[in-house]
């Protein structure tokens, strides 16, 4: 038995730091993704290969535990390790891995790995898993075998996303519904704008126990639950953010009736918005995101927002089709007069889920 999988990375339209605080998210999937090229094989020895990297990592099923394996190999070895705890009969596999996304640039090319490594192995193994759950299981491999606390977001994204759509998805309930996200006329433009992540500036985990500890304070179990910031937060910093967790979850409401009417104008008046707040109020923007957000409408761009959780990574813009050449150049030729690294600029839309290639 062998076949081929696809999974996609995604990117998250409107609603940033809301999933951890059990908010709305609106991910659509991307047309990039990882391909897994499976064989089923019953010696119980699961056998990597990514044309991105090099070399071989044979992995003992037997002997398969979180911890156990380290580097690349932790994401499609630590899916096959939760199935088999989950007591899906696995009984090994050869896995060649190829991707047309860029590794940790924020697109999800982790989860879109494992999406992919979960639908060939139970797929290969006639295991009719529903989608929701193998995305459980992807997320459960990425905590428990590459060490990354991450929500559900982008594995249930690369899962469940469909072609012309964004998938909203509430991170309280889990409950996900498809928003039909249609460009016509208009482009949304990615600036990759080449400062990357601080990761070990600790920002995103200080952000989290901000709003943990803004949580605490008004008695909630998630930030979300809140629907304008209460007097009873007296703390500037923990109201800021709270201001923007309780305005973002309302921007992602807004995003979708302004989807619903076809109001493009309307939709990027709430991504700036978006990345207003993420600046002003939860103050994880950077430099170059800001320059490429003020740039873009001075250029005719509808909105724009940085996206992920900041201090670096990508800016997505949304245009009309006959402004997106200008709106790039503009944000190129203002990089350039400040010295800073030329963007790279592409254009994406919402491409299909996860599906069997061959
Ligand atoms: P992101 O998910 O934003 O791309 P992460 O740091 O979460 O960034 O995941 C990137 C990691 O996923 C890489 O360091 C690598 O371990 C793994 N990975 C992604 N794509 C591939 C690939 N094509 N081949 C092997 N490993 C990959
Ligand atoms: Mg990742």
């Amino acid at each position: 038995m062998t076949g081929v999988w696809y999974a996609p990375g995604r990117i998250n339209l409107i609603g940033e730091h809301t999933d951890y605080n059990g908010g709305l998210v609106l991910p659509f999937a991307l047309g990039s993704g990882v391909t897994v090229s499976a064989a089923r094989r019953d010696d119980r020895l699961l056998v990597l290969r990514s044309a991105q990297l090099p070399g071989v990592v044979t992995v003992p099923l037997d002997e398969l535990s979180p911890g156990r394996i380290t580097g690349w190999a932790a994401y499609p070895a630590g899916v096959a390790g939760v199935l088999r705890a989950a007591g899906y009969p696995i009984a090994g596999a050869t896995l060649s891995i190829d991707s047309d996304l860029p590794r940790g640039a924020g697109l999800s090319s982790s989860a879109a790995l494992e999406c992919a490594t979960a639908l060939a192995l139970t797929r290969l193994y006639g295991l009719r898993v529903p989608r929701t759950e193998l995305a459980r299981y992807a997320q459960q491999a990425e905590h428990e075998y590459a060490g990354t606390p991450c929500g559900i977001m982008d594995q249930a994204a690369s899962l469940l996303c469909t072609e012309g759509h964004a998938l909203l998805m509430d991170c309280a309930s889990g409950a996900t519904e498809q928003v039909p996200l249609d460009l016509a006329g208009h482009v949304l433009l990615l600036v990759d704008t080449r400062s990357p992540h601080v990761l070990s500036d600790g920002g995103y985990a200080r952000r989290r126990g901000e709003c943990e500890e803004a949580a605490r304070l008004l008695g909630v179990s998630a930030l979300s639950e809140v629907t304008e910031v209460p007097a009873a937060l007296p703390d500037p910093v923990l109201r800021r953010r709270t201001d923007h967790v309780v305005t973002e979850n309302d921007r992602v409401r807004r995003a979708i009736e302004f989807l619903r009417a076809g109001d493009a104008a309307g939709l990027g008046r709430v991504l700036t918005a978006s990345h207003r707040s993420l600046r002003d109020l939860y103050e994880v923007s950077w430099p170059a995101a800001d320059v490429t957000v003020d740039t873009a409408l001075d250029a005719g761009a509808l909105g724009g927002r940085m996206i992920g959780g900041g201090f670096g990574g990508s800016v997505l813009l949304l245009a009309t089709l006959d402004r997106a050449d200008d709106v790039a150049g503009s944000v190129s030729g203002a990089y350039a007069a400040r010295g800073l690294a030329t963007p790279v600029i592409t254009r994406v839309s919402p491409g299909p889920g996860a599906y069997r290639r061959s």
